[in-house]
Parts: structure tokens; sequence; C-alpha cells
């Protein structure tokens, strides 16, 4: 269904919710299917496959998308035909032979990513806006589209002890009310996919109570969001004491999950938060088990983390799409960074799934301190709990950081700014550190939170980023 957005916000809310459903109702024809709870168990039984299984697996199916792609796929073909011309002769059934896929070429001309013995119109279409805003067209088969969904099923519900049948809600970036409305609903009850999908564009904090209550009215089992809104909710449910509220479970997306985060979270809804990845292009996921582990999806893609383009332990993300072989990204560069394990562990779970201990957002969004270290994360500057509601670090320039934020309800001029202060210092100490208290932090692209921005020009990033390379790799800071 193509029904525009203006046209959708023209609409009164019953028009808009049996809009809604109509599309839910062609989204659940495309996902499920006879075969699904097939596929589900079939996803559940890999879990436990041996690393044997999974080598076999793995290398059978990167095999048959490179071949594909070099063979069938405009946009390789031709870069294969060129490097072949000027006397290249490396083999493309190395995965090390080819180049990092940037997103500007899948920006420019998507459909040349589309394997020619396609016809594209029967293949689901989906536009996304990725997390930078930046517009991305991607297609894929519904085959491809019905063992994506019956993965999901398998590892970010079904191990969390719900499944599609249960009532959900999610927060996300779809604006379903008009940016300009100030009375609830807020949300629109999308009755095939048993989602309340609620806007997070309206989320202050004199609204939340009539989020809390239409979760309440919806009978709502499972939420779905960014973690900085179950915060922002979770926060106020501190204050107010006890909302009611009985989830199954909470799982979050699209951000990384603080450590800080995920205590005010469990602390206010009494119930577990599960951290998960993933991106529209499919070429990785992951989701946290019971036992706290983030588990890869190794259907999904092939991952690779490098460094200055080495392998690496902890470093940026380059993916080889593994599911949808019908428009295949090779060595794509995500724009996260991530952190795998020194060693590979038994989980207590009992999946061999393999784990990667933390995904550390986006590439860009970092301080660099003068020394060359990196901090993607702000685990470590929030962990001792601060009365601050919300917070936002901007590097200006390579000598100066701002940092902006919400001081909460219990926040003492003068002692409690002078504690945030010294929990800076302590981190990014070496660097001029401006306070600046704000009413509200704005959020970016998909009214995603951004805690790090990193406004350093190219140049001053280049400059900065030598300096760590030329340093031993330091992990995280956690
Ligand atoms: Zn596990």
């Amino acid at each position: 269904m193509s029904l525009s957005l203006s046209v959708y916000h023209m609409l009164p809310h019953v028009g808009r919710t049996m809009a809604v459903n109509l599309q839910g109702w062609m989204f659940r024809r495309g996902r499920y299917g006879p075969e699904t709870e097939r596929l589900v168990a079939e996803a559940v039984e890999r879990e436990t496959w041996s690393e044997g299984q999974w080598k076999k697996w793995k290398e059978e199916r990167l095999a048959r998308v490179l071949h594909r792609a070099a063979t069938r796929v405009p946009f390789y073909r031709e870069q294969w035909a060129k490097r072949r011309a000027a006397g290249d002769r490396a083999s493309w059934e190395y995965l090390e032979n080819w180049p990092v896929l940037e997103k500007q070429p899948l920006r420019h001309d998507s459909r040349a990513f589309v394997a020619d013995d396609c016809n594209i119109g029967k293949m689901v279409a989906e536009h996304t806006s990725g997390s930078t805003g930046s517009y991305l067209r991607l297609w894929r088969s519904e085959e491809t589209v019905r063992m994506w969904y019956s993965i999901f099923e398998a590892r970010a519900r079904k191990w969390y002890g719900v499944s599609r049948d249960d009532r959900w809600a999610i927060m996300g970036g779809r604006l379903v009310a008009p940016a300009a409305q100030t009375k609830p609903p807020f949300w629109v009850f999308n009755r095939p996919l048993k989602q309340l999908y609620m806007s997070s564009f309206h989320l202050s904090p004199e609204l939340i109570p009539h989020y809390v209550q239409a979760w309440k009215d919806y009978r709502i089992e499972y939420v779905i969001s960014y973690p900085s809104n179950l915060e922002t909710i979770g926060r106020w449910i501190l204050q107010n004491g006890d909302s009611g509220l009985k989830f199954k479970a909470l799982i979050v997306n699209a951000e990384p999950l603080e450590a800080y985060q995920r205590e005010i979270i469990e602390k206010a809804f009494q119930c577990p938060v599960r951290e998960t990845y993933g991106m529209s292009e499919i070429v990785a996921a992951a989701s946290e088990c019971e036992a706290g582990t983030l588990h890869m999806w190794p259907e999904a893609g092939w991952m690779e983390v490098l460094e200055n383009g080495q392998p690496a332990q902890s470093g940026e993300l380059i993916c080889t799409g593994l599911l949808n072989a019908d428009m295949p990204l090779v060595r794509y560069r995500v724009g996260d960074r991530a952190t795998f394990p020194k060693h590979e562990r038994q989980c207590s779970c009992g999946r061999t799934l393999p784990a990667v201990l933390s995904i550390d957002g986006r590439n860009d969004d970092a301080i660099w301190l003068p020394n060359g270290r990196r901090i993607g994360r702000l685990d470590a500057i929030f962990k001792r709990y601060l009365p601050v509601d919300e917070a936002q670090v901007i590097q200006d320039s390579p000598q100066q950081v701002t940092l902006k934020y919400v001081p909460g309800p219990q926040f003492r001029a003068g002692v409690d700014e002078a504690a945030v202060y010294k929990r800076m210092l302590e981190f990014i100490g070496g660097m001029k550190i401006v306070l600046e208290k704000v009413p509200s932090i704005p959020r970016g692209a998909n009214s995603k939170f951004r805690a790090i921005v990193c406004k350093l020009t190219p140049e001053e990033l280049r400059a900065v980023k030598e300096r760590a390379g030329s340093m031993s790799l330091a992990g995280p800071m956690k």
C-alpha cells in the first residue's frame, strides 16, 4: 500500500486506524505463511548447532552469495569487469578480495544491487531512512521476508516468552499522529499485527501518563522501543511511584543500551530489558538471551570487525548479507562499531550462537581525546546515578566538549552541577568542558536519541584518528 504521509495526516484518527490496519493485514500476509511454524522450529534447532555445522553452513552460503553477486548483480559485475580489464586476476571466491562497500553507491543506484534474474515488481520493497536520515531502497523476495520474520519470532520473541500472537506496543520513528497534536491518542492500534504503534515524537513528561494508560487499555504484553524512550518513561515511573504495569518483556533496539539505562528501566518496570541489534539492510542481527549474552544471528550475515582495515577485537562492523541473496551487500560498512569477546565461551543458556560483547554505537558518534583515545559509549560517565534526566555529550572541537543535560526534579544547582563536572573531568580530562542546562535534548533522524555527537571536521577527525592508530588498541571503556 502506498499512502503518502501528507494524506495519512489529513485523515481523522478512525481513518488513520483503517489505513494502518489495511497495511498491517498486508504485512502479516507477506511476513507469515503456512511454513512459518516450521521455519521458527528450524531457527530454534540451529541455535544449538555445533561449530562445525555452522562453519559448513556459513561457508556454503557465503560461496553462493559471492558467486551470485559477481555474476548476476550489475553493480558487482561491472566492478569485477573493470578490475579484470585492468589486469587484476584476484578471485571473487574469497571475501577478502572484495572492497568494502560504502552506503553512497547503494543510495545512489540501489537497483544496480538487485540480481538481474529477479522480477523487481514481484519483490517486497522497503523504503527506509537510515539512522543518519539518509534514504535507502531495498528489495527482497517473499521467501526472504518470511525467513527473516521466522528468525525474529524465534530469537526476538520466543526467547522472551512472547509471540506474535501477544499484544505488543512499539515506539519508533514513524510519525503516527500529527506533530502539532497535543491530546491523545498518539498511537494507532494495528489489529492484524496486534501492534500498538506509538509515536516517540510526543513523549514529553506531561504526556507520559497517557502512554502508560494506553498500555493498560490495550492490555499490552511487551514493548519494543528505543532505550532512550523507556529510560524517559522509567524515570517518570520512579518519580511517581508504582505504575501498575506488568510486562513480560521490554525489548530495545536501534540505539546502544547503556548500563545505567538498563538499571533505570528494569527498576522502574520490574521486568527484564533485552537488547537487540539489526538494521533494514538485514546484513547482521543479534539479540540478548536470558543469561545476558548478546548472541549473533549467523543466518543474517557474515560479520567482520575491522580497525584501520585490519581484523580486530573492537572496531567497525563490516557485514556480508547471507539472507538476502537477491540483493547481496558484500562487505558493507554498516556504520556501527562492535566488540567481540576475546575468547568464545559456552553461554549458560545452552545456545551455541556466537556472542558479541557489545554494539558500541555509530562509528561517527564518539568523543576523541587528545591522546587519541575514543569514547563511544557513556556507561562509564553515567555509571553512578546522577540526578540528570537526559544528557548528550557533544565534541565541538579537538579541545572542547559540551555536556547538554536536562536536570531531574532532585537536581540541586551547585552540588550536582559540580558532581556532573567532576564525573566528566574523570573521563574527559585534558579538554575544556562546557556544561549547558537545557529543557530537552532534540532527537535526531527517525526520532532517535544520540548520546554522543561528534562535530569534528573530516580533517580534525583524520588527525586525531592518526594519533589513535599509532597507539595500541584500547577496548571500549566499560
Ligand atoms: Zn546465551
